[in-house]
């Protein structure tokens, strides 16, 4: 994506609940963006389906020609191949070993390329976001789970099996809760939203006086990492201990990997990032007294894409891919 591309491409983003489907610019901009629901329920053709629909209509809205369109790149969760352009494994889709890169070539006049969406979303902020001039970036998506990517001078460092740039799966408490992925303690099971969710609801229900059972309706099932966020806005203690637990384990995460990689950017994004520096304030404070300098003067951000990081970057992924990428 080094230098100016030549040509639009079409980002598609997916999820278990919706695409979000965008032509961008040669200089970042979405020209054309719309979401549509993922059909899940009509199985993988229906999301293909979907995907080349949905395609199509942000091209005609967009009003570009055919061959001002230079491909097609799509980004989903979970692991994949991506040479091979199949997704090997999509829990919320209910997918395993989909090739899905060949199936949505098939159903549209340009090439499709397939990467993973946090990836795609590092990509996206390295080429026009707040990664931009980094020389080594690392971007964190952390909401539900926590995800990660690697920009190297512009191109995305994806490991020998396209698995690298798992930070929610290194381990911060080896005596921590168990992960989704079967280890105890890993990041994601400490600083995600459900895990933050999970620790203030646990509170709650040992009769701990908090503003988050009138915020959750009496019931500490439906605590969300939103809600700790707000009620620690108002000066709650639970909530603020809380968000301190989170912001530590998601601090000494960040500071193991400044120190693993000597970044000159991290750029964090997710739904928790909405907390803004309420969550990057102690992060960058961390990294600053505990990571031997100089890795420790690395700038941490929070995205500036928005929502649009995983379209952009599934369009980055396309023109990657035509300049001979993959
Ligand atoms: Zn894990």
């Amino acid at each position: 994506v080094r230098g100016a591309p030549a040509q639009y491409a079409i980002g598609l983003d997916l999820g278990g609940t919706k695409i979000a489907a965008g032509v961008v610019a040669p200089d970042g901009r979405v020209v054309a963006g719309a979401v549509v629901p993922t059909p899940v329920a009509g199985g993988v053709e229906a999301v293909l389906d979907a995907l080349a629909g949905v395609a199509r209509q942000v091209a005609d809205a967009a009003g570009v020609a055919l061959s001002e369109v230079v491909g097609v790149g799509l980004a989903t969760p979970g692991p994949m191949d991506p040479e091979a352009g199949v997704v090997t494994f999509a829990p919320n889709l209910g997918w395993r070993d989909v090739p899905a890169a060949r199936l949505l070539s098939e159903r549209l006049p340009w090439p499709c390329t397939l990467g993973n969406d946090a990836d795609a979303a590092a990509l996206g902020e390295a080429t026009f976001g707040a990664g931009r001039g980094a020389r080594l970036l690392l971007y964190l998506t952390v909401s539900t789970g926590i995800g990660g990517g690697i920009v190297l001078g512009g191109q995305l460092v994806t490991g020998a099996h396209g698995a690298a740039a798992e930070f929610g799966h290194q381990v911060i408490d080896p005596a921590g809760p168990r992960c989704r992925c079967g280890r105890q303690g890993c990041l994601e099971a400490l600083a995600s939203g459900p895990a933050t969710a999970r620790r203030a609801a646990d509170r709650l229900r040992a009769g701990e006086a908090s503003f988050l059972t009138e915020l959750a309706g009496g019931d500490p099932a439906q605590v969300t990492a939103v809600m700790v966020g707000e009620a620690a806005d108002r000066g709650d203690l639970l909530a603020t201990e809380v968000l301190a637990e989170t912001t530590r384990y998601l601090g000494i995460g960040v500071a193991n990997l400044v120190t693993l990689f000597d970044p000159d950017r991290v750029v964090i994004g997710g739904g928790l990032a909405n907390l803004g520096e309420r969550l990057l304030g102690p992060v960058r404070d961390l990294v600053r007294r505990e990571v031997l300098p100089p890795a420790n003067r690395v700038e941490i951000l929070p995205v500036a894409l928005g929502k649009s990081s995983g379209l952009v970057g599934a369009a980055c992924l396309a023109w990657t891919a035509s300049a001979g990428g993959r």
